[in-house]
């Protein structure tokens, strides 16, 4: 089994308010889990064998024991660790004790396009903020990948965004986009802003053509964005998993299991041995391998398996019910046969 990291949400509380947030969309109440909860959930982690720790919020960076966990997780055997961050909170003295790990540690920073974009979705000033502490994060050596989530107010200027970001800041990992969905039960109407398909297929060559220009570019767990870049004859963008891949568990602040940060589908509630319960069991198994429920039935079961893209979209992709994966390669089927008449 190839196990990739375990996540622990480590609070729901943040300082912004992002629209697209799963974590506000799950909680009503903000919540913290404390430092000796989220020890016993690393160690079961080390116990199954993950080597990779993802401390997730909320805003992990106002999680008061955060370097207490740091410290405890590498002095139990994790070999790397990464958190996410809005990057408001990355003052030099942070970003100095970040350093003092190597390069054991990264971070992701949230950065949506421009200032306009930024503050519209994340609140007033926190797109200055932002850029503070990716500066702060550079000063000190640290591995930086933005995580920009993509709607429509943002896909325009994904070539501009992308080039001015690594004129500025060249040493940056990468740019990750996360394509803006639903989630169920969510806290904001994010509606208007949703990728329809025609603008995914956008997004994809837009990102496609920008990792031709030598632009790192990831997109973030969408295993179908692989059958568009292949398809659209530009298969110049790194493989992209599916969003249900095997071998990463999250742990909610509840406590609740899944295995990505935005799915409410759960596998239990946080127990010793929990872990390897959930690994050897069927509906792990089945919830992770090649779908064969949906997908034996579909027109573009061979362009997915080719191109890696094992199970269909989740609900919740946009507003319809018809299956997010088959309306984009249906757009795309009859995109190319016009091109071809
Ligand atoms: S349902 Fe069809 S389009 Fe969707 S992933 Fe399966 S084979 Fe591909």
């Amino acid at each position: 089994m190839n196990l990739q990291w375990l996540t622990i949400e480590l609070t729901t509380k943040c300082d912004l308010r992002c629209d697209h947030c799963f974590a506000l969309a799950a909680l009503e109440s903000k919540n913290s889990i404390s430092l000796d909860q989220a020890k016993l959930i690393a160690t079961e982690g080390i116990l199954a064998g993950f080597k990779k720790l993802h401390l997730t919020g909320g805003e992990v960076t106002l999680w008061k024991d955060f370097f207490s966990l740091v410290d405890f997780a590498f002095r139990i055997g994790y070999q790397s660790l990464f958190f996410n961050t809005h990057g408001g909170h990355l003052t030099r003295e942070f970003c100095s004790k970040v350093a003092s790990y190597g390069d054991k540690i990264s971070l992701t920073i949230s950065l949506n396009g421009n200032s306009e974009i930024h503050d519209a979705s994340r609140g007033e000033g926190s797109y200055d903020s932002a850029i503070q502490g990716i500066q702060n994060a550079q000063e000190f050596g640290l591995s930086v990948e933005i995580f920009a989530v993509v709607g429509k107010r943002l896909l325009p200027l994904l070539p501009e965004f992308a080039h001015s970001l690594f004129s500025r800041f060249p040493k940056l990992h990468r740019l990750t986009l996360i394509q803006l969905h639903r989630v169920e039960d969510d806290f904001y109407d994010v509606s208007e802003d949703l990728l329809t398909p025609q603008d995914f297929i956008s997004m994809i060559r837009s990102a496609a053509m920008l990792a031709l220009y030598g632009y790192p570019i990831y997109i973030l767990d969408n295993s179908l964005s692989n059958v568009v870049a292949q398809e659209i004859g530009l298969p110049y963008l790194p493989y992209s998993p599916n969003i249900e891949g095997e071998g990463r568990f999250v742990v909610l602040v509840d406590e609740k299991i899944t295995n990505s940060h935005s799915s409410r589908a759960e596998y239990g509630y946080f127990k010793s041995g929990i872990f390897q319960e959930i690994l050897g069991s069927e509906s792990y198994k089945e919830r992770t391998r090649d779908d064969d429920s949906i997908c034996p039935t579909c027109n573009f079961l061979n362009q997915c398996r080719r191109a890696g893209n094992p199970r269909p979209s989740l609900p919740y992709m946009d507003d319809s019910k018809e299956l997010y994966c088959k309306r984009v390669l249906s757009l795309l089927q009859e995109e190319m046969s016009i091109e071809r008449t």
